[in-house]
């Protein structure tokens, strides 16, 4: 994506409008000096504006991504070249998955003596007490609890969406507790995908836009777009409702087709709070086995939170949570999901 593109399409559109860039910022709810910023390459629009912006410059998301006016179908074109070259991106950062070694021993997310206290005037509550864990990459891993056990806290710690109170967390040795305020957002863009129970996705954008949103925002050349979509939904099986808008679609489908986003832009990790908390137990499994599918085949490395035993019976490794401490673990051998679902409620028998 060519960020000096964008601009000038953008500054291009304006005048044939007959707009300043004040009459533009102010459409947008936002400062002229942002505006300006754009057109000269400095920086791109927030994610919130894509959809006003294309519709105030009468141009599709597509076309902006590609700075340019190009019909939608040529987008779409796909080249095994391509697909190729963006099959490679996603194997890894650093050049690919060549040496199995390197990479499967390397630690994604490094969780340090981590506590979260929340006060309020009448009382405090731990709601994580001094949490270590690791994961390593390419792993499906999760966090078992009863509700109120602390796992969203924990998540929103990890995910920069809260800050502890004590401990470090790293990603990919990045300390992320350190990073200010005013950045956790780019952060969260640039490193994490999130596959929540609700909201996972724009409801004014289509299924495609979704997910072609997340592929302009990592820098995917535009002519990858189209191929990697095609790819990445195949596998999925989210083809056939590319076209349409989430609330067409069923629940099961929303939340592959956000696994499908969460992965098309290649985050260090993805975070997934209760993703099948709202689903029937065949969408649940399905979904389970696109999780599954995306660490064998994509190493996406994946954090789930659940108290579904069927849930945590698809992770390789699983935190046990209760009262925000981590009180034991498993770590799933050779044993098929059955057995490690047994293992898991003998454990869950055990804590108590
Ligand atoms: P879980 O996701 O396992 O259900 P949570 O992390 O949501 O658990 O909650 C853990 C504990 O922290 C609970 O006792 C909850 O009431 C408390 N808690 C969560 N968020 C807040 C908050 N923003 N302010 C105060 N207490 C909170
Ligand atoms: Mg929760």
């Amino acid at each position: 994506m060519n960020q000096n593109k964008i601009g000038a399409f953008i500054s291009e559109r304006r005048r044939a409008k007959g707009w300043t860039q004040n009459d533009l910022a102010e459409k947008l709810g936002i400062t002229d000096k942002a505006v300006s910023k754009w057109e000269t390459g400095r920086s791109l629009p927030d994610l919130s504006l894509f959809v006003p912006l294309c519709d105030l410059l009468d141009i599709t998301l597509n076309e902006l991504f590609a700075g340019e006016c190009i019909p939608e179908e040529d987008l779409k074109e796909r080249t095994d070249a391509v697909l190729l070259e963006v099959i490679t991106n996603w194997l890894g950062h650093d050049g690919g998955k060549t040496s199995e070694n390197d990479t499967t021993s390397q630690t994604v997310l490094e969780v340090q003596n981590v506590s979260k206290i929340y006060k309020s005037e009448s009382n405090s509550v731990l709601a994580v007490n001094n949490v270590s864990f690791q994961i390593p990459y390419s792993s499906f891993v999760g966090i078992m609890g009863a509700s109120g056990s602390g796992k969203t806290t924990l998540l929103n710690l990890i995910a920069t969406i809260d800050k502890p109170t004590n401990g470090t967390i790293k990603i990919n040795g990045q300390t992320i507790t350190d990073i200010p305020e005013a950045e956790t957002a780019d952060f969260r863009r640039e490193h994490l995908g999130f596959v929540f129970q609700e909201y996972n996705l724009l409801d004014t954008l289509t299924i495609y836009e979704n997910i072609a949103l997340a592929l302009t925002i990592k820098e995917v050349p535009k002519e990858s777009i189209g191929p990697t979509i095609q790819n990445l939904s195949e596998k999925l099986a989210i083809s056939s409702i590319l076209d349409k808008f989430p609330y067409e679609v069923s629940g099961g489908q929303r939340q592959r087709c956000a696994c499908a986003r969460a992965i098309a832009a290649s985050p260090d990790i993805i975070l997934a709070d209760e993703p099948t908390g709202a689903l029937d137990s065949n969408a649940a499994k399905q979904l389970l086995n696109t999780f599954s599918t995306l660490c064998s085949e994509y190493h996406a490395t994946i954090l789930m939170v659940t108290h579904d035993v069927m849930a945590a019976s698809y992770c390789d490794r699983l935190y046990f949570m209760r009262d925000g401490e981590i009180k034991a673990s498993l770590h799933r051998e050779q044993e098929n999901k059955q057995a490690f679902f047994a293992k898991i409620l003998e454990k869950m028998a055990w804590i108590g």
